[in-house]
């Protein structure tokens, strides 16, 4: 929080993790930079989005143990949607921000076992 210049960070007490207001963050990194976990990502603002909200390599078992909604590695996403903005490595997915989130997205959020996928604004999640 002390590095955000727009007062974009705060911590979500309950989850104990930061989060970021769109409206305030002008991109400048300097979170990125700073995070000794590697766990912020500057990614486009689009209004449609499937991301991995995991930054876990510890191997599927031991990634389990320690949280429930880690990646596990299984590459089950990968099998789902076999392109290049899906890449699973060293135990992690990473999507990127290149993907077709609506042609994609939805298939991705289902097929994760751990539910580490996230989407956003996809057409089935709109209630
Ligand atoms: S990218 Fe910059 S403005 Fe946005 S949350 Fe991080 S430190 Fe704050
Ligand atoms: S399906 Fe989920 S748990 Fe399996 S590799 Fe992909 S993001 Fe990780």
């Amino acid at each position: 929080m002390s590095v955000c210049d727009f007062g974009a960070l705060s911590i979500d007490k309950e989850k104990g993790l930061p989060v970021v207001d769109e409206e305030k963050c002008t991109s400048c990194g300097a979170c990125v930079n700073i995070c000794p976990r590697g766990l912020f990502e500057v990614r486009p603002l689009k209004d449609k989005r499937v991301f991995v909200a995991c930054k876990n390599t510890q191997k599927g078992g031991v990634a389990k143990k320690n949280c429930k909604v880690a990646c596990i590695g299984c590459s089950k996403c990968k099998r789902t949607c076999d392109i290049d903005e899906v890449v699973v490595e060293n135990s992690l997915s990473y999507i990127s921000p290149k993907i077709d989130a609506d042609k994609y997205g939805i298939d991705l959020v289902k097929c994760c076992p751990t539910k580490a996928i996230v989407g956003i604004n996809l057409e089935e999640n709109k209630e």
